[in-house]
């Protein structure tokens, strides 16, 4: 693409008072995705997979990562072979991230059911149970990501789910990356499946003959990976859920006068560097003309010594500044957007947290940059984009179970339940239903 180097490296600036309402949705809309095309050419090869099995995976292992070597299966079991060549400052890295990510959710986790008596002698308790067999996947095809093997694997771990199957693309040695493989271990993983993009999550969804079948699917990936989980989810004979839909990575930053310029900018950015389509919002709360110039200048030359700098010179020119004149607008406007990363950079931001209703998650005052949530603060990094924060949470622990409901009715609870029960039953038509409460108040008389 022609994109000129010395050009300043620049957001779009809009002030919201002089927005019009349609404006103003435009600016809360993200770059459309073209999901219909995507499922098209995914389709195939979920179906080479689903009806072909390991041999089908094997080939498109070999067509799409170069990966010729492996013979029979993709499958490694548990217990795995020692990472070599990891990193010993990695390693402890990892180890810090993997005990804060586990505090925070082994705290999430549910022990003790629920139980309420909602009647004498009526009582309802919820409980929960591990979804049996998930599927990780972990990205691999343009950088490792042990981050995300951490922020999918622990949850898992911590829920108790009995089948841990995490997949990754091979390198062309059919190996993993050691990085990967530590984290595998650290979470208890049963199976490593060395596959990548539609095919791996094709197998997941159906199994193969030595690829577990799992009932969930989680993690991101480019849009092959999106686009054959959002297939599969919708097969009844694959019977698998999946985490949440995905897009591209986005972040909204708050700022007020107190903010300081080159901290706003760096977080700005570091959101940026993810790739070409992702979002960066900042919305100005007052801010004098000369501080959002400082900001921009910060952008513009933080960015230029960063490495990454070609994939910002596209991302930045698509994000925006939206100029508001109090915390109250500035949230309304965020809440509208549902960012997947909220970062308040205010003179009081816990004061500002009550107003948050939709976002992934948030990152409070000036010391809390994203990258904290994104490897190690103990946050998961697997969050809702594109506005999903609406009415999707992150990946938590409770994405690894389900919900039981149960109730026991005494006799005695009967008694009381029984009558507005068959009433009710009678009421809709459904005789059965009267008369299986009937039946025993009659047998009690
Ligand atoms: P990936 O593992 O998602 O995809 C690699 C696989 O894509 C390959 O194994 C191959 O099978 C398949 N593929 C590639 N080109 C293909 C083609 N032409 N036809 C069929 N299949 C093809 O790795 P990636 O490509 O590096 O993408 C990683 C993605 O994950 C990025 O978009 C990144 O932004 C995203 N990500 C998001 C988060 C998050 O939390 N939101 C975290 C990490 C990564």
């Amino acid at each position: 693409k022609d994109i000129d180097p010395e050009a300043p490296i620049r957001m779009r600036t809009y002030n919201l008072a002089e927005t019009t309402p349609s404006a103003r949705a435009k600016l809360l809309k993200r770059p459309v995705l073209n999901s219909d095309a995507m499922i098209a050419k995914v389709r195939p090869i979920v179906d080479a997979v689903r009806t072909g099995g390991d041999a089908a995976l094997l080939k498109l292992t070999a067509q799409f990562d170069k990966c010729t070597v492996l013979k029979d299966t993709p499958i490694l079991r548990a217990p795995f072979h020692e990472p070599t060549g990891l990193d010993p400052s990695v390693q402890a890295a990892i180890d810090v991230a993997y005990n804060n990510v586990r505090a925070f959710h082994a705290a999430q986790a549910e022990s003790t059911p629920l139980r309420v008596e909602t009647m004498p002698g009526v009582v309802c308790s919820r409980f929960a149970r591990p979804i049996a067999r998930v599927g990780l996947y972990v990205p691999g095809g343009t950088a490792i990501l042990p981050s995300t093997a951490l922020m999918l694997g622990v949850p898992a771990q911590v829920a108790g789910c009995k089948e841990i199957v995490l997949a990754t693309p091979p390198r062309p040695d059919g190996s993993i990356s050691p990085e990967v493989m530590y984290v595998a271990r650290l979470v208890g993983a049963s199976a490593i499946l060395r596959a990548g993009g539609a095919q791996a999550v094709a197998a997941m969804a159906y199994g193969t003959e030595t690829v577990p079948k799992v009932d969930k699917i989680f993690g991101p990936g480019n849009q092959w990976v999106t686009a054959a989980k959002m297939l599969v989810q919708n097969d009844t004979d694959a019977l698998v859920s999946i985490d949440m839909p995905a897009g591209p990575s986005e972040v909204l930053v708050i700022a007020d006068e107190t903010c300081d310029p080159a901290f706003v900018a760096a977080d700005l950015l570091s959101q940026a560097e993810h790739g070409v389509d992702s979002q960066v919002v900042l919305v100005a709360v007052g801010l004098p003309d000369s501080t959002i110039a400082a900001i921009e200048e910060e952008v513009d030359s933080q960015a230029r010594a960063l490495p990454r700098v070609d994939i910002m010179r596209e991302s930045i020119p698509k994000s925006i500044i939206v100029k508001t004149a109090s915390v109250a607008e500035a949230l309304d406007f965020s809440n509208d957007y549902a960012p997947e990363h909220l970062i308040l950079h205010l003179r009081d931001a816990p004061g500002a947290v009550p107003l948050v209703q939709n976002a992934g998650s948030v990152f409070v005052g000036p010391y809390s940059p994203e990258s904290c949530g994104d490897y190690a603060s103990g946050t998961n990094h697997t969050l809702p984009t594109n506005g999903y924060a609406r009415q999707f949470s992150g990946v938590n622990t409770q994405s690894f179970q389900k919900h039981i409901t149960s109730q026991e009715v005494t006799a005695d609870g009967l008694k009381g339940l029984g009558p507005v029960v068959a009433t009710l039953a009678d009421c809709e038509g459904l005789g059965a239903h009267a008369n299986a409460v009937r039946i025993r108040l009659r047998s009690m008389q």
